[in-house]
């Protein structure tokens, strides 16, 4: 019964309207950005942005240049790397498949960003008492019976949601029935041992630069989220003791903060 999302960057003609659609949906306020030499804003994915469009030019055989959007967000991994190595449970997979956060139980530590091997969990460093955030793969409209809002507004059809098995089915059918269109392999059916964001691609992960782009090629098949684990026990008392001042001054922070909003009320 796990869900997932099928991205076919064949489909994406960078619109951005799932970023909108994002935004929407969570709440978060807009930021002020400015024009660059690349098409992508913004320019990188923060505690504000959950997903964001990357661009590509690829160059193909007769020396033009084709355009390539490619979607980013977390990667809802099967084995995620960020909640095994949370101490405290903080980061949960749910068996539907979303790995969602519980800003009750993080003591911000920031091991979850130092484990995720895509760079994805952001720290809120504006705020008095930091948390994490991150695309939760609308478990809150999962949870309704409905399907995520970048995917409910993909005009394209680029962003397909449904079980997972049935997309992988449905990647490697497209495969077959264009040959030379896709490249053969889907990112995420077996990448860092499994991820719900699967992605098709029309040139291989190294032409494309997937890469530099957030995206891994080296991970290989195995869970990395037993990486975490055999990190997280590698973890020398210092940095234990060091962790548990931050846990106090953490909860110090989020007692002020409690109590300045409560007093806010009363006025
Ligand atoms: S390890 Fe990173 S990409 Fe995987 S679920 Fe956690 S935050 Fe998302
Ligand atoms: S900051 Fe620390 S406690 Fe919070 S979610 Fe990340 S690993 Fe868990
Ligand atoms: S809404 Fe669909 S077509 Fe538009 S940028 Fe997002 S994935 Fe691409």
């Amino acid at each position: 019964m796990s869900k997932a999302v099928l991205i076919d960057t064949s489909k994406c003609i960078g619109c951005r309207a799932c970023q909108v659609a994002c935004k929407s949906w969570n709440d978060l306020p807009g930021k002020s950005t400015t024009f660059s030499d690349t098409w992508e804003n913004p320019k990188f994915l923060d505690s504000h942005n959950y997903t964001r469009v990357l661009f590509r030019e690829i160059s193909q055989p007769g020396g033009d240049l084709k355009w390539q959007f490619i979607k980013r967000q977390c990667m809802h991994c099967l084995t995620p790397a960020c909640a095994s190595a949370c101490p405290v449970g903080a980061l949960i997979r749910l068996p539907e498949g979303p790995v969602v956060y519980n800003d009750d139980k993080c003591i911000g530590c920031r091991y979850c960003m130092m484990a995720c091997p895509f760079q994805i969990p952001k720290f809120e460093w504006e705020s008095a008492v930091p948390l994490i955030r991150k695309c939760t793969f609308c478990a809150d409209r999962q949870a309704m019976g409905q399907e995520p809002a970048c995917t409910s507004s993909c005009p394209t059809d680029a962003l397909l949601f449904g079980e997972r098995d049935k997309l992988l089915k449905e990647a490697h059918r497209r495969i077959g029935a264009h040959p030379g269109k896709y490249y053969p392999e889907v990112y995420g059916e077996r990448t860092g041992g499994g991820a719900s964001m699967l992605y098709l691609t029309t040139a291989s992960f190294d032409n494309i630069g997937i890469n530099h782009l957030g995206f891994r090629t080296d991970l290989g098949d195995y869970p990395h989220g037993l990486y975490g684990r055999e990190w997280m026990s590698k973890v020398p008392w210092v940095a234990l003791t060091v962790g548990s001042l931050a846990v106090g001054l953490h909860y110090l922070n989020k007692r002020r903060a409690q109590v300045q909003s409560q007093e806010h009320k009363e006025e």
